[in-house]
């Protein structure tokens, strides 16, 4: 019998590699460390973002026989404030699709876990990749390096109205943001900071207070969430044999964190590379050289701009309307490769520990 293709990590880029090998009638083991999928994450809301391509991302998982078979709910609207000003700023399309992280039924994690058994793929939980056996894909997520970013806060019940509100105040979340979303009555409040780790639970209580406490927000049995942002420059797709997917081979937005679309995609590209013997190191090259890039400019264009309370940050989007900013910042224009030179300069000096980091 044929030598199965192995996985190193049964997160959203491990599992939809696995799904498109098995669809393809390859057989697949997984091997996860942990008891089960999602356990990385205690039930937090996160945003599959829709804005960095044309192609809508529910649309792009359907094109790779990914089902929704999660919750997933699409928000055209939200709000941006920095405590002094609020700004309702809409959408032409879903800016982003609210899904659950963690172990329960309705989460991402769950149903990548269901729909890869359904094709046959065989997960080894508690189980770490073993060494001494070729492992076709590492899709093993952050590299436990220098965090860039640290995101503490509450998941709870409530009452209030569907909504995604963002306080950009940094005594909420300094360099970062604050959030508060909530979706048929379960609701995520957090605090993203890129500065000052220490003081995070207290940037988290300002945020609490200006985003569920002054607006009279009732919040039933809260739990803790949160965890670190990690980031490796983008480039090195390889590690030995094995294609380096996700995470683990930096695909994460350094502006605001953002990883789940890459780390799906990358598992595809990674799969159909094994399945059609491409060349992955090229394929992933072109498909994401400009993510580190991007990122690294958006990341100083943010910094630099938050001055006075992020008001020109929030002119901008208010003016120029936050799509075409977002695609703007989001797509690999000359702007942006001009900017880049800079960008690499100043973030070594600002993130030396993490810009220097290697995988
Ligand atoms: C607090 C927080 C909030 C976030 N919010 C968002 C958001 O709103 N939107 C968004 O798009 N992204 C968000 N992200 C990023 C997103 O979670 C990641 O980009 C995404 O989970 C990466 O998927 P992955 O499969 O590459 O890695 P992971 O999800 O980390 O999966 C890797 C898996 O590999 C396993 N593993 C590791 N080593 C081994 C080993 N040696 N053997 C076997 N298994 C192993 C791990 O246990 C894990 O299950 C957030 C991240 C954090 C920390």
């Amino acid at each position: 019998m044929a030598d199965p293709v192995r996985i190193r990590g049964a997160g959203p880029s491990g599992l939809a590699a696995a799904i498109t090998l098995a669809r393809a009638g390859r057989a697949v083991v997984v091997y996860e460390r942990r008891r089960d999928c999602g356990r990385r994450f205690g039930g937090d809301l996160q945003g599959i973002e829709n804005w960095s391509d044309n192609v809508d991302v529910l649309d792009e998982l359907a094109s790779y026989g990914i089902a929704r078979d999660f919750h997933a709910a699409p928000f055209t609207r939200g709000v941006q404030t920095n405590g002094s000003r609020a700004d309702t700023l809409s959408f032409p399309r879903p800016a982003f699709y609210l899904v659950k992280r963690g172990t329960a039924p309705d989460t991402l994690d769950q149903s990548l876990k269901r729909q890869a058994l359904a094709a046959g793929v065989t997960i080894h939980f508690d189980t770490p990749a073993p060494d001494d056996l070729p492992i076709a894909i590492d899709a093993s997520g952050p590299l436990g390096r220098t965090p860039f970013a640290v995101d503490t806060g509450i998941v709870f019940e409530t009452d209030a109205p569907d909504q995604a509100v963002a306080l950009l105040h940094d005594a909420a979340g300094l360099r970062g943001y604050s959030y508060l979303l909530i979706t048929e009555g379960y609701a995520c409040c957090c605090s993203m900071a890129f500065d000052a780790f220490a003081t995070i639970h207290r940037q988290h209580a300002e945020a609490v207070r200006r985003l569920i406490t002054s607006q009279g927000i009732t919040v039933r049995s809260p739990r803790r969430v949160g965890g670190l942002g990690h980031f490796v420059p983008v480039g090195q797709w390889m590690r030995g044999a094995s294609r380096v997917v996700g995470e683990a081979a930096g695909l994460q937005d350094f502006l605001w964190g953002f990883g789940i679309r890459l780390a799906i995609r990358s598992g595809v590209l990674a799969a159909r590379a094994v399945l059609e013997g491409r060349d992955y190191a090229l394929d992933a090259d072109q498909a994401f050289r400009a993510v580190g890039r991007t990122g690294l400019v958006n990341r100083m264009l943010w910094d630099l701009g938050r001055v006075g309370d992020y008001r020109g940050i929030m002119a901008l989007l208010r003016v120029r309307g936050p799509y075409p900013v977002l695609r703007f910042l989001y797509r690999d224009s000359w702007v942006q490769r001009a900017l880049y030179p800079l960008a690499r300069r100043w973030s070594e000096r600002r993130y030396p520990d993490v810009l220097n980091a290697r995988p």
